[in-house]
């Protein structure tokens, strides 16, 4: 061999703590996403038990198997917890303990007891379970981002497998006392895949983590961050290019007298009547339907594949709904209204835009008209 074991274990040792420090500098930049700290908070103990393994490999006291075993199972037991909580964004302590406390007992137990060579056995195939487990989470999370994530699944499961093979190998010797460190094929190929599998689980992980950053920055600019809604340009996004037909409508709504409610009951109370606004708008909608807060006061709805009539009857029904509750604001209550404008598409079909202004123009014939009440676009009558 070129490289004798010690050597590769120095190189998968030095390269954890390097990984370790790269994903803490990664979980600052972006603190909510803590699996990058339980990840690198599980590569620690991977690394003491690393170097303390090298120190066994030369001299095998029992006292550095014990500690390397403890060590490994919080290590890989911490980064089972890490893939849980990135498909769940919770911490398990219960698969922390079952997974360390299993591991410990099954291979510190043996070991007292002289036989390391069991030790060796428990501790193997008990690590490829805990990766395989960890591989579990990435898979079970693969919609989120497909591409880094059957990467990791895949390195996970390799890893998993190659500590596999080193169970196997020492369960088809049958050697219960070994007098030394598992010394064969597969722990060298084992301890190649865990140097590869690594870097690559790291720069993936990495990876995974911008991709999170960047849906999150994807959704954020197509939502309203007050109600929760689509945003106009989300809108613009979705219908822009659309040519709408008769089965096609937009209802614009305007709360009445907005600017007063501000005046006497203050911002909060207002930024209050718009969330629940919002809300009032999204009961009942069909998924073919679009509700956007269009700025302001202002709300869009756009009912897709839709039956002549039916807007003016979603608008009717909302403007009835809001009209009709009472809203608490500091111990008092008050009564809001909104008023709306209704277009539809035309045989030859209109741009967004062109509906989008036919039905705001409704909506001011709405305001003029009196408030709290509903208009259809005059040139529908035209058609
Ligand atoms: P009209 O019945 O004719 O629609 O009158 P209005 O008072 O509702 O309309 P106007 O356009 O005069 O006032 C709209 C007000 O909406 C003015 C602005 O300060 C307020 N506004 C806009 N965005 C927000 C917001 O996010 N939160 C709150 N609280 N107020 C907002
Ligand atoms: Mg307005
Ligand atoms: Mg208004």
């Amino acid at each position: 061999m070129l490289v004798d074991y010690n050597s590769l274990l120095l190189a998968l040792g030095v390269s954890a703590t390097c990984l370790a420090v790269t994903l803490v500098g990664n979980w600052f930049s972006r603190r909510p996403d803590t699996f990058l700290l339980t990840c690198a908070a599980g590569l620690v103990p991977l690394v003491g038990g690393i170097f303390i393994y090298g120190s066994y490999v030369d001299t095998p006291r029992p006292i550095f198997a014990i500690l390397t075993f403890v060590l490994f199972f919080i290590g890989f037991s911490t980064i089972w917890m890490a893939g849980y909580q990135f498909r769940t964004r919770r911490l398990s302590k219960g698969r922390f303990l079952l997974g360390s406390l299993t591991g410990i007992v099954a291979s510190v137990v043996p070991m007292l007891a002289g036989y390391d060579g069991l030790a060796f056995m428990s501790d193997n195939a008990i690590i490829g379970l805990l990766l395989l487990l960890t591989a579990r989470e990435y898979w079970l999370s693969r919609h989120e981002a497909p591409t880094p994530l059957y990467g990791i699944t895949i390195l996970y499961t390799l890893t998993a497998i190659s500590f596999g093979l080193c169970a196997g190998v020492l369960i088809a010797d049958g050697k219960l006392v070994l007098g030394h460190a598992p010394d064969n094929w597969a722990e060298d190929f084992s301890l190649a895949i865990c140097i590869a599998g690594m870097t690559g689980i790291g720069a993936l992980s990495l990876a995974l983590h911008q991709w999170r950053q960047a849906a999150l920055h994807r959704h954020e600019a197509i939502t309203d961050s007050l109600t929760g809604l689509l945003n106009r340009r989300a809108l613009f996004d979705l219908y822009g290019h659309r040519s709408f037909g008769p089965s096609m409508a937009v209802i614009i709504f305007d709360i009445d007298r907005f600017k007063a409610i501000n005046d006497q009951h203050g911002h909060a109370a207002g930024d209050l009547v718009l969330k629940l606004f919002g809300q009032e708008l999204s009961v009942g909608l069909r998924p073919s339907d679009t509700v956007a807060r269009l700025g302001g006061e202002e709300f869009a709805l756009v009912l897709d594949n839709t039956l002549p009539g039916r807007a003016e009857q979603v608008a009717e029904r909302v403007r009835d709904a809001f009209a009709a509750g009472t809203i608490s604001v500091d111990d008092k209550s008050m009564v809001c209204t909104v008023s709306a404008g209704v277009a539809t598409g035309t045989v030859k079909g209109l741009a967004f835009d062109d509906v989008l202004r036919a039905a705001d123009k409704a909506l001011y014939e709405a305001k003029r008209n009196g408030r709290n009440r509903v208009e259809v676009a005059a040139y529908l009558h035209a058609v």
